[in-house]
Order: C-alpha cells, then structure tokens, then sequence
C-alpha cells in the first residue's frame, strides 16, 4: 500500500447502523477532472481534519467523491416532505453523506457531498449542481454561522469539470457541507408514512441521542424531544427575522431537526424593511415570505408532532391533544425569543411592558420610508443619521425620543448600551446585491478574488470593522425586485 498522507479523518457511520428503510448505499459518481475553488481551513481544523492534506491532489478527489476516505460507508438519506403544502416522497437525489467525522471535542458531524450524482432518489434529476448555487450556499452559510445563527457550514467546493444543463450550459461543482445531522422533520414524515411504530421509535431514539443526550428516558421522552425540536425552531427562526433572512424554501424537507439551518437554495436577505418581502422565482404566492416564517415554522412544526403520535400515547385522541398543547406554545416562545433579540438590538437590558409597542413603532416607521433594515440599526448605536428619508421624518424623531426615555430608564452607562446594540447588530450582512457580483465574476470568469475578499469581510459581523463598510451600502434601486433561484 502507498504511503497516505493522514487526513485527520475520524469517521463513525452511525446513521448507517439504523435500518435500510433510512438510506440507500451508495458512492458518489466520480467526475473528469476535479479542481479546488475555495477551502474552508478554519472550519477543517475544527473539525480535527487536515487542511493541507484535503486541498492536495489526494485530498481532491475526496472531496469531488472520486474516492472515499477510508472505513466509509456512504450512502443517500431517504425522507418525505411537504413541498409548498403538498405531501412527497423525497431523499437526497443529489447528495452522498460519505460519513459522521467525530471532531476533536467529541462531536459527531455529518460530511456530505452536494451535487455527487444520482441516486435511486434522483427522480428526474441529474444529480447534479452547478457551480454558481454551491458559492451561493458557501457565503450565505458561512455568514449565517458568523452571524451567530445556527447552521450548516462549508468545507469546500470543487468544480468537476462537466458541464451541466441548466437554462444553458454550466459547470458543474460540488459542495460539501458539513451540519450536525441531516436529519429533517421530512425524515420523521417519510418513516411515520411508509415504516411502523418500530422504525419510527428507532428514528427518535437515535436523534434523541445523537441531538438530545440529556432527555431522560424515565420521563415522557417523546414528549420532551418534541419540546426541544419546538424550542430550538423558536430560537432559529427568531435568529433569522432580526438579522432579516429569508429562507426562501420552508418545505418540511428543509428544516432540520437541530435547529440549524439547511439546504441554501433561493433565500437571501432583506435590505429595504418590507415585511412580506419574496424573493424566490418559485413562491408564486408568498408562502414564504419573510414574514410569515414563524407561521410556517409553527405548521412545519404541527407536522412534526403528527410523526411523534405513536409515540406520545396509545390513545390516539390523548396523544393529538398533548402534540396540539405543546405546539400551540411555539409562537409564544418565539415571541419571546423575538422579543428579546429586539431589546438588545436597542440597547435594552431589561425589559419593559410597552417593549413591544416601542419596537413595533420603529418598524412601521422603517417600512413607511422605506428604510435599510440593517443599517436603521447601525445609524441608531452609531447615532449617525444620514441617508435615509426616514431619519428626517418627525415620526422618527418622536421615537427617537421616546427610545432615549426608555433607555435612560435602565440605569446602564452609555458604553454599555453601545456594546450591546454592537453585539446584536451585524456590521453587515450579505448583500443580494454583493453576492451577485461575487459569483458572477467567479463563475464568468474563474476570478475567485472578489468571493474570498467578501468572505473575508463577513467573518465576525459584530465587531464593526473599517473594512465591513464598504460592504454596509444597499443597492443602488433598482425597480426590478430581486428574484433568486432554486440551488439546482
Ligand atoms: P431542494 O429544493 O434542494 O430542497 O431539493 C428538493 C429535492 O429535490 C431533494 O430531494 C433533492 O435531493 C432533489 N433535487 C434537487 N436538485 C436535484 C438534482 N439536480 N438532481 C436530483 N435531485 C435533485
Ligand atoms: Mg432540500
């Protein structure tokens, strides 16, 4: 055998221990001639894996799946979902999870190659995805994790050297995205539709202990998992509306049981404050606008606790009334979580009964003038008010004052203030308009350099560096809106 370079993986295949019905085996197809794009060497060493050996010939064909790293088994995730309302089979029709790499701090994460080919869940796709989508997933990842939000992250992509028919020709590339567990609400609703009592109890125990170690076993466990998987959605999808993220595909499918955010196809975030903002081409009617999120988490969620009901009571009539109880506390617990986020993105501390009225205040007035969502806030820690009709406005003045009320209320030095509304205010956020100009460089002409400098800028959004400036500025208007794409 040849001398291998060690690449540091430490791969457990534990998903692959659960019954067949869960996944298929199966390699990713290999490609002509794979080539490097972008590396994600900090998340490689957080991962205990070898950077250097991974961005080497070797390490290549690993990660465009032309080799599996050893004591692998690879295989495609089979799940279900409920697509803008409508109940299907699904499973990943292009993507390979070639493993769990247990990290040095003893945490299992799934490495999985996006765009790998077909699989018996393909359907009618190519199983493949091309190169333009995957940095899309790999900015917007990795800036929602700079952002403090739960998600999955990026390790790389690799074109493969094929080209791919889209609306034309494009090259193909592959992502490998690494995330907690790839296990979805969708998981649940395909092993509670087509498996028994048995399996889906095999499902739960295993997400239980793989995400929920800590649930006692003595003590309604199911009852609790659905309780957390409803707590950590309050938590993500509050995480999302005050950065201002839309998710674009809120399918059943796309929501992960972790509570991290999954499967970047079409979302993108808000610039200009307009609530029931739409981005992708697919959302005819706005189910999934920005803000009807947490209603949709709330229904995704009903559907999850359908799943659970074998498992919650024998009598089925019980088992629905205690799933209806908990998932009737969803908006309330986001409401919370919302809540709070707000007061600090004010500068407030503690909290207030007229909070909510404060805040909602502000926000008509920013959707009135159509203000910068990020920027309404950076202007208020900054105190400088410039380029916006809004801060002319005596509505916004009022506030202002009413705001200066509140805050004086809480007997906090001004610094403190400033830190705080600093910590829960990005610097920026990325732009539609900026991630389009990256890729399209990228992509038209192999010129990396603009993706990897905005890369660069996105890391620790709240440390509100000189160098984020220039990426702080809206787009020019334009009276086209912004449409984005699915990720195929
Ligand atoms: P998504 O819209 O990315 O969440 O994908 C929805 C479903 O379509 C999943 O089962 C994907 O695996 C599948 N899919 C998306 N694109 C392709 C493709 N190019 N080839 C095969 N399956 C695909
Ligand atoms: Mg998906």
């Amino acid at each position: 055998m040849q001398n291998e370079v060690d690449m540091g993986w430490n791969l457990k295949n534990t998903y692959a221990q659960l019954p067949k019905i869960f996944y298929t085996n199966i390699n990713p197809t290999p490609v002509n001639s794979p080539k490097l794009i972008i590396f994600n060497d900090e998340l490689a060493k957080s991962l205990g894996l070898n950077g250097d050996g991974l961005k080497s010939y070797d390490g290549i064909q690993i990660l465009s799946g032309n080799k599996t790293p050893p004591n692998t088994i690879p295989i495609a995730q089979a799940y279900a979902g409920h697509q803008f309302g409508h109940f299907t089979m699904l499973g990943d029709g292009r993507a390979v999870l070639i493993g769990e790499q247990m990290t040095p701090t003893g945490e299992l994460m799934d490495i999985q190659l996006k765009g790998s080919g077909r699989t018996p869940y393909s359907r009618s796709g190519d199983g493949r995805a091309s190169l333009g989508p995957m940095l899309r997933e790999y900015i917007i990842s990795e800036a929602m994790y700079e952002l403090g939000i739960p998600s999955s992250r990026s390790l790389s992509v690799v074109t493969t050297g094929e080209m791919i028919m889209r609306m034309e020709e494009e090259l193909g590339a592959i992502l490998t995205r690494v995330s907690s567990s790839h296990i979805r609400v969708g998981t649940f609703e395909y092993i509670a539709r087509w498996g028994n009592r048995e399996y889906l109890k095999k499902l739960a125990d295993y997400t239980i202990k793989r995400h929920f170690p800590y649930i006692n076993y003595e003590d309604e466990p199911y009852l609790r998992f659905l309780e957390e998987v409803i707590k950590l959605q309050a938590i993500l999808i509050s995480k999302w509306q005050l950065v201002g993220f839309v998710h674009g595909v809120m399918n059943t499918d796309n929501m992960a049981i972790s509570g991290e955010t999954i499967d970047y196809g079409p979302c993108a975030f808000i610039d200009t404050y307009i609530p029931n903002t739409v981005f992708s081409s697919i959302d005819r009617y706005g189910r999934y606008a920005y803000d009807k999120q947490p209603i949709i988490a709330n229904w995704n969620l009903a559907r999850f606790a359908e799943t659970l009901l074998p498992l919650l009571d024998k009598n089925e009539e019980k088992a629905i009334e205690i799933a209806q109880d908990k998932i009737n506390s969803f908006m309330e617990l986001y409401e919370i979580n919302w809540l709070n986020g707000m007061r600090k993105k004010l500068g407030i501390f503690n909290s207030e009964e007229n909070d909510e009225i404060l805040i909602m205040d502000l926000l008509d007035i920013m959707e009135k003038y159509n203000a910068d969502y990020t920027n309404t806030f950076i202007a208020l820690i900054f105190e400088e008010y410039k380029d916006m009709s809004l801060f002319e406005s005596v509505e916004f003045k009022d506030w202002r004052k009413r705001w200066k009320l509140r805050l004086k209320r809480q007997e906090k030095s001004k610094e403190s203030i400033i830190e705080l509304m600093k910590n829960a205010n990005p610097a920026l956020i990325p732009r539609n308009h900026r991630v389009e100009e990256a890729l399209k460089v990228a992509v038209e002409y192999e010129d990396y350099s603009k993706l990897k400098k905005f890369l660069k800028a996105l890391k620790k959004p709240y440390e509100h560096r000189i160098e984020q400036i220039e990426y702080s500025t809206p787009a020019p208007k334009s009276n086209k809106p912004y449409r984005t794409f699915c990720g195929t």
